[in-house]
């Protein structure tokens, strides 16, 4: 395998840090290019300093000088704001994109790099669901290949590889439940905040974790597999499983099932998408089938977790209908870390937001952009709402 140049958006998250991992085990396979972050400067700087990275991006513009400060005796270039971003993905100098920032935030970017026609190595699933139709338009139109990092859809991608036009009969989508799958509905109405942050198997960061605990994650994941496989929604099942060992099933026409396997850990996903074709070794804890015994698997309670009828809504009605669902739950899960809703206020406000919504059926990028702006601007004002009558 040939050296690969890689570009890193959101190095300070969870995904971003996990990547690192991956890279510092392959330093002869790997070279970092880029690394980009909100916010978190220290983290940054060593960072950049630790993999002699050539550029540098702190999006948030205020903190442009301390950035660029400590790392001028390390002749790395920085830069600021997301315009920034945009422009040094798509450097000759780079293979592939991974696309680790949190939400909506990373649209443009990955736009950016999609049409350079990097390689992505797509953590950011919001992307999709905001844009699925144009942004796998716009990867087929620039030859931009797009891997999942996301570890359902790696495992999937994982289960079609040798299988290029078999006929599927459905994907199964297998989901922890998350921390709340065995309380009853009047307990999770008033889980907090620290409660839903308590991922039983998957360490990640704070706006994936809540949408864990509510099972947005899994409808966003519903339709982003949509769009990375081309498979309708009624193909596409959710079941709960909650070991979280199988991270998801192709079935075939034929009933053949192909799951594909391994203890929860996102640095597999990670490194398959930096090294795919190719298989490297990863020092992982592996699986014992012996000591695990058994797995379990269980429908999932719609009427407990909402936000997966709200999602296969989204999807069936298309257009800028899951943009809308995907702004909603961004704002409302910010306003419940701020402890400012409740958590059944979250997936209400996503379901008000769909229903009032300005509906179009074919939006171009800039009416997705509209859409998410009007949306933001539309929860605000629920989120406004709900807090002032409640004494939380
Ligand atoms: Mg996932």
């Amino acid at each position: 395998m040939e050296k690969r140049h890689i570009a890193i958006l959101g190095s300070t998250g969870s995904i971003g840090r996990q990547a690192l991992d991956v890279i510092r085990q392959h330093r002869d396979l790997f070279e970092v290019e880029l690394l980009t972050a909100n916010n978190s400067t220290e983290l940054l700087i060593q960072q950049a300093i630790e993999f002699d990275v050539n550029n540098v991006v702190i999006c948030n513009e205020d903190k442009y000088a301390e950035v660029s400060e400590a790392l001028q005796p390390h002749y790395i270039k920085v830069f600021a704001g997301m315009q920034s971003v945009c422009d040094l993905v798509s450097g000759d100098n780079i293979d592939i994109v991974l696309t680790s920032m949190v939400g909506f935030s990373g649209l443009s970017s990955t736009v950016a790099a999609v049409k350079a026609g990097k390689t992505i190595a797509l953590a950011n699933k919001e992307t999709l669901v905001a844009a699925g139709k144009l942004v796998m338009g716009l990867a087929e139109k620039h030859h931009a290949r797009i891997l999942p990092v996301d570890s359902e859809h790696s495992a999937i991608f994982q289960c079609l590889m040798g299988s290029a036009g078999a006929p599927i009969e459905k994907i199964h989508l297998t989901a922890s439940g998350g921390p709340f799958r065995t309380w009853n509905r009047e307990d999770i109405a008033k889980a907090t905040r620290a409660q839903a942050l308590n991922h039983p198997n998957w360490s990640m960061g704070s706006k994936i974790t809540i949408d864990s605990a509510t099972m947005m994650n899994k409808g966003l994941e519903i339709i982003e597999a949509r769009w990375l496989f081309g498979i309708p929604g009624d193909k596409i099942q959710v079941v709960i499983h909650p070991e979280s060992i199988i991270h998801s099933m192709v079935e075939y026409a034929d009933g053949s099932v192909i799951a594909q396997m391994g203890h929860p850990d996102m640095r597999e996903a990670i490194q398959f998408a930096f090294s795919y074709p190719y298989r490297l070794s990863l020092d992982n804890r592996k699986l014992n089938f012996a000591e695990l015994g058994s797995m379990s698997f269980f429908a999932p309670d719609q009427e407990k977790f909402p936000a997966l009828s709200l999602a296969y809504a989204a999807l069936e009605k298309g257009g800028n209908m899951p943009c809308i669902m995907n702004a909603a739950n961004e704002a409302a899960v910010a306003a419940f870390l701020r402890e400012e809703i409740g958590f059944y206020d979250i997936t209400d406000i996503v379901g008000e937001c769909m229903a009032g919504a300005d509906f179009a059926e074919n939006p171009s990028l800039e009416d997705i952009f509209e859409t998410n702006d009007a949306t933001l601007a539309k929860a605000a004002e629920l989120i406004s709402k709900t807090a002032g009558g409640k004494s939380l």
